[in-house]
């Protein structure tokens, strides 16, 4: 049966599994492959080996096993794994055959992966595939970039495997390099986006309305077939109904509002500042996820939390402008405390935040009394954490003027004043000192769509459940 399959797929995890028998039911034959050969071995078992599908246990075996030109489709971790696989594929391929890059990369990879191929003759692809693990199986949404001959040989297969909207395959041919990564990976931006704003709304429902997850869930099922008919939307609604047993409350509420991510919001953030092209919305969603991640120090700031209440009179909006300036500048100076306190531990320097704050006392354009006030609060003390020493100097000011912050911010919205600085600012000391957020919705909806598990504040582990998917 030497060189008989259509295609092959290498690497196994959800995605890899599920468009292999995706491209098995469209009448493909497909050859697959997988580091580790238990994986391969339990999908044969979860799949009863259909007709078409053949397993192999080495890169040789599985390149030789391929009809030529070698069509080779890679759901491999992305990263560093994509190269080590590729080098071990090189020797194999020939002129002509076409890897097709089908996992998360950076765009600069895929870039770099395409010319350095090229040289072999052998056509890249850096294809982005969006779908989850469902769409995979069903018929993902495709985003292809790289080399133009490559994508001849497999359009054919792509159309025949991707979603349809309309009878139109949802596949598209983007450009040289990593043009199809990038389109992927500006997806995956507005996807971060869209679940950060879904979590927000989820959030103003508990506290503002009161509401628990399932009457959340029926809000969001009631939005689910008009204007905001979408994935997310329905997602949102199964996830925050969904009960592992009848007798127990829904699941999301044991889900640790720890929302991770895999890179793609944060490449989408960076490119936006080196483009100069501003999409604040999807770097706050990956803000929000840091944030999210930071439950250790969320747990220790969150005794100073404040809320700001019920609105001032709008005679005094020139208060609300001098408290809010007056917040703002120090949170920003909270912001730059914690970033260099990680910086100083992460990248090995090794120095006091507390200098930073003497040597701006004066001279520099950022010394301001509350610089002062800043550097007296931390004289003296153990080096602990400087930023939670100074949360607690200036938590009475928050506190105290929380409300015209507020008041700020929805004026400006009213008079159509862009204010995204003070708004972030707010939002930032909003969620850092919040002992739990919704980020376990988030969570929640990773794995919803793409199995990406999640972490229980019951029991330690990682855990991945179907949320009522069957
Ligand atoms: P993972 O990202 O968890 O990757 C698992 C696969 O990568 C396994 O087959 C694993 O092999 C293999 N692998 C990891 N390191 C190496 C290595 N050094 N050498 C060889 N193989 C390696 O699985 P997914 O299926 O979730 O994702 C595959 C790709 O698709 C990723 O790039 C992901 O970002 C992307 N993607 C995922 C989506 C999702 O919803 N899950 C959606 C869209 C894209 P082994 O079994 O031996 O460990």
């Amino acid at each position: 049966m030497q060189g008989s399959s259509d295609v092959g797929v290498l690497g196994l995890g959800p995605m890899g599994e599920n468009f292999a028998l995706n491209l098995l039911s469209r009448g493909f034959s497909v050859s697959v492959y997988n580091r580790t050969p238990e994986r391969t071995r339990a999908f044969l078992e979860r799949s009863g080996a259909p007709e078409g599908l053949r397993a192999t246990y080495s890169v040789q075996e599985f390149v030789s096993s391929l009809s030529r030109p070698r069509r080779v489709f890679l759901f491999v971790k992305a990263g560093a794994p994509v190269d080590e696989v590729i080098a071990q594929l090189r020797p194999h391929l020939e002129e002509g055959d076409v890897l097709i890059d089908c996992g998360n990369s950076h765009f600069r990879d895929s870039d770099r992966r395409y010319q350095e191929l090229l040289g072999q003759g052998v056509d890249f692809i850096g294809m982005g595939v969006s779908g989850g693990y469902e769409g995979a199986l069903r018929g993902p949404s495709m985003m292809a970039g790289g080399s133009i001959r490559g994508y001849g040989s497999v359009e054919g297969v792509l159309r025949e495997v991707a979603a349809r909207h309309h009878g139109d395959p949802c596949v598209a041919y983007f450009g040289p390099g990593g043009s199809g990564h990038l389109v992927k990976t500006v997806h995956n931006g507005i996807e971060y986006a869209m679940m950060g704003a879904i979590a927000e709304v989820y959030g103003v429902l508990r506290a503002g309305l009161g509401m628990g997850p399932e009457e959340a869930s029926e809000v969001f099922e009631s939005w689910s077939n008009g204007e905001l008919s979408s994935f997310l939307v329905e997602a949102t609604y199964r996830v925050l109904r969904y009960r592992e047993r009848e007798s127990e409350g829904p699941l999301i509420e044991r889900v640790l509002d720890v929302a991770e991510q895999k890179g793609t919001g944060l490449w989408t953030a960076q490119l936006s500042l080196e483009l100069g092209v501003p999409s604040p919305s999807i770097s706050e969603a990956v803000h929000g996820r840091f944030v999210s991640a930071m439950k250790g120090f969320r747990e220790k700031a969150s005794r100073f939390a404040c809320s700001a209440g019920p609105s001032t009179a709008e005679s005094d909006l020139l208060e609300a402008c001098r408290s809010s300036l007056y917040l703002t500048f120090v949170s920003s100076y909270l912001q730059g405390s914690l970033l260099l306190e990680a910086s100083s531990r992460s990248l090995g320097y090794g120095f006091d935040v507390a200098e930073a704050f003497r040597v701006w006392r004066a001279g520099c354009i950022i010394r301001s009394r509350i610089v002062e006030r800043a550097y007296s609060a931390l004289l003296g003390r153990e080096a602990e954490s400087r930023t939670l020493q100074l949360m607690e100097e200036f938590h009475r000011d928050f506190r105290e003027r929380m409300v015209w912050w507020a008041d700020f911010v929805a004026a400006a919205a009213r008079l159509g004043v862009p204010a995204p600085v003070t708004s972030s600012a707010m939002n930032w000391y909003l969620s850092v000192t919040s002992r739990r957020l919704t980020a376990n919705l988030v969570q929640a909806l990773r794995d919803y769509f793409g199995r990406h598990g999640y972490q229980r504040t019951d029991m330690p582990g990682t855990f991945t459940s179907d949320w009522g998917r069957g």
